[in-house]
């Protein structure tokens, strides 16, 4: 995606609506806006929504989109996350070209500017510890307790600011405080806390600082120093403009950003949170970050969903000022809808059960003509090989098959898709009575899958010649919670965690041509769902991920919802 697309018409939101009114009326000149994530964890689909709004805005009006890390906290930042933060930006297709940037470039600054603040009197030193200082300050009713440092002097103030940064007093001795309010409605204003001392090594600035800027103190002194226009947020911070907003105005910042909050992203069955992604990681429940059941986008990635179904998932959710939870159907709606135009259609067979057709040579092997893609005829056909001896999927037979049940069954003929009509004539079973093989016959004049009489048999079965397979593991996966609403029944949510939410197949046969599918394509296997490659697949020991099954439940889900 360049910057210098034209602005889409057909998108509008209230944020762009705003930046439109910016621009036309010469606020700003240029719109900047940035993604400005913590490294703390993985980026989820929640960060998608604003990652696609901020890149979005800037190339809809011309301007420009930062990814900056506020990395205001060693004790919780890594290195893993910095890296994965950015690789999974460029994968959802946003590019912040040579604007890398990071809060702790600017601690230098930030230092300056607190010590800016003591001189002027707005800032102090407290000795209280943490506990104190949250014991003191009030309620939404009730006035803060102004602490008994607030008095002291600026130039005791200095001193001991200076003093922390040397590295003289422990963690949790001192802090420093901006003075604005104890009284005020606001708690956010009730002197909040702008530096603390930690003596952890930071995934940048490694020992070069003992004390960190609290990310309320650096996070709008690092949208003014970048000239962001901008700063847009989710609703938690809205709060905390009046912060924000007091400290650009009391410092000599070279620009002033203004801040704007939509709703979060919150998805049913999933949880949007990463303290509580990083308890299933930590806790063994899932695989990883990049689980294919977690709502983080490496996780989406390995799942099969394409960048392009996210971005439109996001699109369709829109963005708004009210808190909403969105039904996760929606977004397997528009990544099924990516993928039933693009991905190519496979033959694999899960629960693989034997057809020997009787009538059919021995050695002969066929070559099928087989469209890749019935949606794209551009996609071409492919030759899968036929032979006297398949594989089908085993509940495609009943040997005793109820009245809707259309399959194959004794004496019924099905076509095989592309290849013939066959013709059950007997089951064969061991001496468990269990289906091990079942004897049909073929009708050679229904080559290519249409009879010269016009009869047309019910059902359409996907197969694949029993020596030309590669042996393949399946992992089926589900919604990660089994309640739509994990984090509303109270109890811990890890007892919520669906224990069917990944069920894995082995002994399932595939195309060999699958063993060429790379990792990141995603595939239809015909009748069954889209699949991809998993990470781990190898080869003759291929692993397939089941992207989502064909069915589209979001109508259902809809109309439920009226
Ligand atoms: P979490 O609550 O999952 O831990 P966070 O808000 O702490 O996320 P940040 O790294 O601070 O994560 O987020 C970077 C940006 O992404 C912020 O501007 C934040 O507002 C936005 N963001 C985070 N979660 C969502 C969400 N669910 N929907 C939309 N935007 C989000
Ligand atoms: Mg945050």
């Amino acid at each position: 995606m360049s910057t210098d697309t034209a602005p889409s018409p057909e998108r509008s939101d209230f944020v762009r609506d705003i930046v439109a009114s910016d621009l036309r009326e010469g606020r700003v000149d240029t719109v900047v806006t940035r993604f400005p994530p913590e490294p703390n964890g993985y980026l989820h689909i929640g960060h998608a929504k604003s990652i696609c709004l901020n890149f979005g805005i800037a190339n809809d009006f011309h301007g420009r989109c930062n990814l900056r890390f506020d990395d205001t906290n060693p004790l919780k930042e890594e290195q893993e996350y910095i890296d994965s933060i950015q690789a999974d930006v460029r994968w959802l297709g946003f590019d912040w070209q040579e604007r890398l940037y990071f809060a702790s470039d600017y601690f230098e600054q930030l230092y300056e500017w607190a010590v800016r603040l003591i001189t002027d009197g707005k800032a102090y030193v407290d000795d209280q510890s943490a506990d104190e200082i949250r014991a003191h300050r009030g309620t939404l009713t009730e006035p803060g307790v102004p602490s008994p440092c607030r008095d002291r002097s600026v130039a005791e103030s200095l001193d001991l600011f200076e003093r922390m940064r040397a590295g003289e007093f422990p963690n949790g001795a001192r802090v420093l405080r901006a003075k604005i309010d104890m009284a005020a409605g606001n708690i956010n204003m009730r002197d909040p806390v702008m530096y603390r001392i930690l003596h952890t090594a930071h995934p940048r600035t490694a020992d070069a600082w003992c004390i960190y800027p609290s990310y309320d103190f650096a996070h709008g002194q690092s949208d003014a120093i970048e000239g962001v226009t901008h700063s847009i947020c989710t609703l938690e911070f809205q709060d905390h403009r009046p912060l924000y907003d007091w400290f650009t105005a009391n410092l000599p910042v070279p620009s002033v950003p203004h801040q704007y909050e939509f709703a979060r992203l919150n998805l049913t069955h999933t949880v949007l949170s990463k303290r509580l992604l990083l308890r299933l990681v930590n806790e063994g429940i899932v695989r990883g970050w990049d689980d294919p059941r977690m709502p983080t986008l490496s996780g989406l990635r390995r799942r099969g969903f394409p960048a392009e179904g996210l971005r439109d998932f996001v699109s369709m959710v829109g963005v708004a000022r009210a808190d909403s939870v969105v039904e996760i159907e929606m977004m397997e709606h528009a990544v099924r809808d990516v993928l039933n135009r693009s991905a190519l259609r496979r033959f694999a067979v899960l629960d693989p059960l034997k057809v020997v057709i009787e009538n059919y040579p021995e050695d002969l092997v066929e070559e099928m003509d087989v469209p890749n893609n019935p949606e794209d005829p551009d996609c071409g056909t492919r030759a899968v090989p036929f032979t006297r001896e398949l594989w089908i999927e085993r509940d495609d037979f009943l040997e005793d098959p109820p009245s809707k049940f259309f399959r194959l069954a004794p004496g019924r003929e099905v076509r095989l898709r592309s290849a013939y009509f066959i013709t059950c004539a007997e089951v064969v079973k061991d001496d468990d009575g269990r289906i091990v093989e079942l004897r049909c016959t073929y009708d050679p004049a229904t080559r290519g899958g249409s009879a010269p009489d016009g009869r047309r048999p019910k059902a359409t079965l996907h197969w694949l010649s029993a020596s030309h397979t590669a042996p393949a593991v399946v992992r089926l996966y589900d919604h990660l919670f089994a309640s739509p609403y994990p984090s509303a029944r109270g109890t811990d949510i890890l007892e919520d965690v669906n224990p069917g939410s990944e069920v894995v197949l082995t002994g399932c046969l595939v195309e060999p041509s699958l063993s060429q599918t790379r990792v990141g394509e995603t595939v239809q296997f015909e009748r069954l769902g889209y699949f991809c490659p998993d990470r781990d697949s190898a080869p003759g020991a291929l692993v397939f991920n089941r992207t989502l099954g064909l069915r589209d439940t979001w109508a259902k889900v809809q109309a439920q919802g009226r």
